[in-house]
């Protein structure tokens, strides 16, 4: 009977494994360098950041946040933690007044402890801990009276206010943050936009141009193309002009990249959303309300509540009855105002001279206030009905909003799960594996000029197999085919003492001879020939 291994990766994450990883770090060395000859250098920012710079950057009412981040409260003083655990577990029906009052003073413990942590900061001094100390502090003087009360007179009505009490207790804890309040990344702009603000690179010369890769997390549905734990690569423009060229170039940049890596069946969609003023998207976005008001009975349950509290993601819908109706709404494109109907006009130029093919899509919106203008998606081929592999915009209001300086912004991020999947259901994802060489050795003597021969070969770069025990011969080749070897270097003892080694070629089983030095000569020059 086969026994269930204990434990597995967690669901929507995975092990990423040879000889995949290898497309992996093909498709991220291609980043590199196609994002460095565009002058982009890479930042690495910490996986978690505080849950509150992902509210505000991601937006509290998006899927993101509201129920998607991975968040834990990150606290210093575990003794803290631990008493609270016990006290907020303490039944509060009690019927021992004994029990109570030992109670009372673990209560009275912890509020010491939590004042002191507060002023050694080892818990964060905010509203909400100060407020708790104070109440905690009154409850207990409540407490300590009653029970002065209660010592002398054994009022029942008092021992009832003692469950009251444990109540109230628990409330107070709850609303105590022993520590800073985490997440794990959703998405990395957050995060990038805080590290500008807090290295003070608005005093670099601008715009400064960053790009990063990573895992980022978040709980959703795992199916195809959707991870819990999955990978970005993007970058951003942060600072100096809005110029039309800026948005132009990041977009030819992804495409350059895609074009590299060998991604096919690539599509971009571009849009422009206007800006957040009262003559531009805002004055939409009513019209687009009261276009939604007459046709509300025909539309489904969410895009109904939406026409109230986002009206432009109803136009992200995908039910199928609803698509006629939102092709009758208006385009946002029809009511920009001049500035934004110049920029976008601009930026269509400006991606003509770049050679970028793109198509006009009215309905690509972001739902959040400083996203502005130019929005862009880029699908690929092969991924069922998650093929959005890029998502991207202009974003000039985050920056402020983040505390920084006012700056401008604009970037990008690519799945790269999906980009896999789609090279590798086009059937480009495959990576030549194997080895080039594999040393079948026997006896002491050829065992030491293996070793020497793995050493010097392995300095020219080629990948050797040198089995670490004796193998023979015929086993020994066995192997050397299994691993995909290219070449299999036969040593023998005979074969060292004539210092003549054989070179056999396992694609068609021809072998050669050769001096030691002319060995190397040989696949130096074989791979000259064959890149
Ligand atoms: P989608 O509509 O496909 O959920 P999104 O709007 O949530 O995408 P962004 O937040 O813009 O996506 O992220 C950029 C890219 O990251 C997406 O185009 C997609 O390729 C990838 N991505 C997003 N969420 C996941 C996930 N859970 N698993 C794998 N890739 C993802
Ligand atoms: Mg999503």
């Amino acid at each position: 009977m086969v026994t269930k291994s204990k434990f597995q990766a967690i669901r929507g994450t995975r092990d990423l494994l040879p000889p995949e990883t290898a497309l992996w770090n093909h498709v991220e060395q291609t980043a590199h360098t196609v994002f460095g000859t565009f002058g982009f250098g890479e930042i690495r920012p910490p996986v978690f950041e505080a849950t509150e710079l992902f509210a505000r950057a991601v937006g509290g009412e998006t899927d993101i946040v509201s129920k998607e981040m991975y968040s834990f409260e990150d606290f210093e003083s575990n003794e803290l933690a631990a008493l609270r655990t016990l006290l907020v577990a303490e039944q509060s029906s009690i019927s021992d007044p004994n029990f109570f009052f030992a109670y009372e003073l673990k209560v009275t413990e912890f509020r010491e402890r939590l004042g002191n942590g507060i002023e050694r900061r080892a818990v964060p001094r905010t509203q909400e801990n100060e407020r708790a100390l104070a109440d905690l502090g009154s409850l207990l003087d409540s407490i300590a009276f009653d029970r002065q009360e209660y010592e002398t007179t054994r009022d029942a009505a008092i021992f009832e206010r003692f469950n009251l009490y444990v109540g109230t207790v628990r409330n107070y804890l709850l609303a105590v943050h022993l520590g800073d309040i985490l997440s794990l990344r959703p998405e990395a702009t957050a995060s990038v936009c805080r590290a500008y603000i807090e290295h003070n690179m608005q005093q670099l010369p601008q715009p400064v141009k960053l790009y990063y890769l990573g895992p980022m997390f978040r709980r959703e549905r795992p199916q195809k193309g959707r991870h819990r734990q999955f990978y970005q690569i993007g970058a951003e423009v942060l600072g100096g002009t809005d110029a039309p060229a800026i948005d132009a170039e990041v977009i030819e940049m992804v495409m350059m990249f895609f074009d590299r890596v060998g991604l096919t069946g690539v599509a971009l969609d571009i849009n422009s959303i206007g800006h957040n003023a009262p003559d531009c998207r805002p004055a939409y976005v009513e019209k687009l309300r009261a276009a939604l008001e007459k046709v509300k009975d025909q539309l489904g349950a969410d895009s109904q509540r939406r026409i109230e509290t986002n009206p432009l993601r109803v136009l992200d819908s995908k039910l199928e009855h609803e698509q006629p109706i939102i092709a009758t709404l208006p385009h946002i494109a029809d009511h920009l105002c001049a500035d934004c109907a110049a920029h976008y006009a601009a930026v269509k130029r400006q991606l003509g001279l770049r050679g970028v093919f793109f198509k006009e899509n009215w309905r690509l919106v972001r739902g959040l206030d400083y996203y502005m203008r130019t929005t862009f998606e880029i699908t690929a081929k092969g991924l069922g009905s998650q093929n959005a592999v890029c998502g991207g915009g202009r974003y000039d209001g985050l920056m402020e909003l983040l505390g920084g300086p006012p700056a401008k912004g604009i970037g990008f991020a690519i799945g790269e799960d999906r980009l896999i999947l789609s090279l590798q259901e086009s059937g480009e994802g495959a990576v030549a594996q194997g080895r080039d060489v594999y040393i079948a050795w026997m006896g002491e003597h050829a065992y030491a000029a293996a070793v020497r021969a793995a050493k010097d070969l392995r300095n020219e770069g080629f990948s050797v197999e040198l089995p670490a025990t004796e193998l023979k011969f015929g086993k020994a080749l066995e192997r050397a085919d299994k691993l995909g070897s290219r070449y299999a270097l036969i040593l023998g003892d005979n074969e060292v003492s004539e210092g003549s080694w054989t070179l056999k070629a396992l694609a068609d089983g021809t072998q050669q001879k050769f001096t030691e030095p002319d060995l190397l000569e040989y696949l130096r020059k074989q791979r000259a020939l064959s890149s």
